[in-house]
């Protein structure tokens, strides 16, 4: 399960249907899943808790009815890459507009078929269950893939790392039912002196080569791959001619052109209040918003919070001091890596990092609800009271 942060509003023109409350249409697929959501799902009239319906869900999936004219939109909802993943689109002619985003969405699955660690015949897990010290053949996409994790990894002077599967396994954030208490402070240690003795990952990118050198690490592209995985969706709606779309897992996102004269809006997740927003951003063109939060998967244990947000240096969630990261990027592939690797390193050691990516700008939320925002990060401060958002 994965949890969204940028929440896309749905009816951003003044006086349009989906923006006056109460009247805005739901989709069929939501209609449908029904009782599965419960009080997960929000719908206040002007904003769609895409967060909300990932937790809630339980199967199914759902497209919204194509609509009759073009400049209405059309919005289709499936589940991916462990959560929601919904493509809207604006101004194509609807059977174009289907026939594209139908093309996306098998993009997604491919890549998910291809990248999931938790998929016996991806080639991910091919590489995982390999012995180590051993080079392996990968497809290009992947290794080009793994080269620009790398990169973050250096640049981030390791705390963003793509080979922690095992330590995530420890943890056991992905299990279900979640964990209820952290995994023994001996097994951690264990994993940690394993990870000392040794490097983790090595690409020969040339002959397309790909080697694990230590058992401590596996790979695990949970920080990047989704934000990949949208990003190649967007170039698939963009070679069918769709010009404008958001293309949102569970929130993260990537949003090109605009709502027809309007741009679009998203709201920013509060990441203590659920259903709260704390930033609307109208952004337009070409741009991804992505989040990695704390309040995404977690457990209390003893008054801790755990998160799956692990910090390499020491085993443990990360404890920064950062409780929630948004990165507007160029790309989502770039903004999911830095969203993880500034919740790893902190405010300060955090810009430092952003300073290496113009075009990137950050909005870095601390305990305390401190919150500092780059100065070209786009949102405005917004008052969760005056949308009437409710538990
Ligand atoms: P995100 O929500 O994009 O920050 O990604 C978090 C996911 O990436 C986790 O669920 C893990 O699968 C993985 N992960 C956890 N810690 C790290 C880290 N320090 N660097 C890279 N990936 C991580
Ligand atoms: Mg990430």
């Amino acid at each position: 399960m994965s949890v969204a942060d940028g929440l896309v509003r749905d009816g951003s023109v003044p006086g349009d249907r989906a923006s006056s409350p109460g009247s805005a249409p739901i989709p069929r697929g939501l209609r449908g899943l029904g009782s599965g959501m419960g009080k997960k799902e929000r719908w206040n009239g002007r904003f769609w808790f895409l967060t909300m319906l990932a937790i809630g869900l339980a199967g199914g999936c759902g497209d919204a009815p194509a609509p009759k004219g073009p400049s209405e939109g059309h919005k289709s909802i499936r589940l991916a890459l462990g959560t929601v993943v919904t493509i809207s689109t604006w101004g194509l002619e609807p059977t174009r507009e289907e026939a594209a985003v139908e093309r996306a969405f098998a993009e997604i699955e491919r890549i998910e078929a291809m990248m999931s660690p938790n998929r016996s015949e991806s080639e991910l897990s091919r590489i995982n269950d390999a012995p180590r010290g051993q080079w392996l053949q990968a497809s290009p996409e992947l290794v080009d893939l793994l080269g620009r994790a790398l990169e973050i990894q250096r640049l981030s002077g390791g705390a963003f790392h793509p080979g922690l599967l095992p330590l995530v396994r420890l943890w056991g954030f992905s299990r279900e039912p979640a964990p209820r208490e952290p995994p023994s402070p001996e097994s951690i240690d264990r994993w940690r002196r394993l990870a000392d003795s040794g490097d983790g990952i090595l690409i020969d990118a040339a002959a397309g080569r790909v080697q694990l050198t230590n058992a401590a690490f596996g790979l695990d592209l949970g920080a990047i791959a989704k934000g990949y995985a949208i990003d190649q969706a967007v170039a698939v709606l963009r070679r069918e001619g769709v010009d404008n779309a958001i293309v949102s897992g569970g929130g993260d996102l990537r949003l090109i052109g605009a709502k027809g004269r309007e741009p679009w809006v998203i709201g920013l997740r509060h990441p203590r209040e659920e259903g709260g927003v704390i930033r609307v951003s109208r952004l337009s063109g070409d741009r991804a918003m992505m989040t990695s939060g704390d309040y995404e998967r977690f457990f209390m244990h003893a008054g801790v919070r755990f998160h799956h947000i692990l910090d390499p240096a020491t085993g443990y969630p990360s404890v920064s001091g950062v409780i929630s990261v948004s990165v507007q990027a160029t790309d989502s592939t770039l903004g999911d890596a830095l969203s993880t690797a500034i919740f790893v390193l902190g405010r300060e050691r955090g810009i430092r990092l952003l300073e290496h990516f113009p075009g990137c700008e950050a909005l870095i939320i601390e305990e305390g609800m401190k919150i500092w925002q780059s100065a070209g990060f786009v949102a405005a401060p917004h008052l969760t009271e005056s949308i009437g958002v409710t538990d």
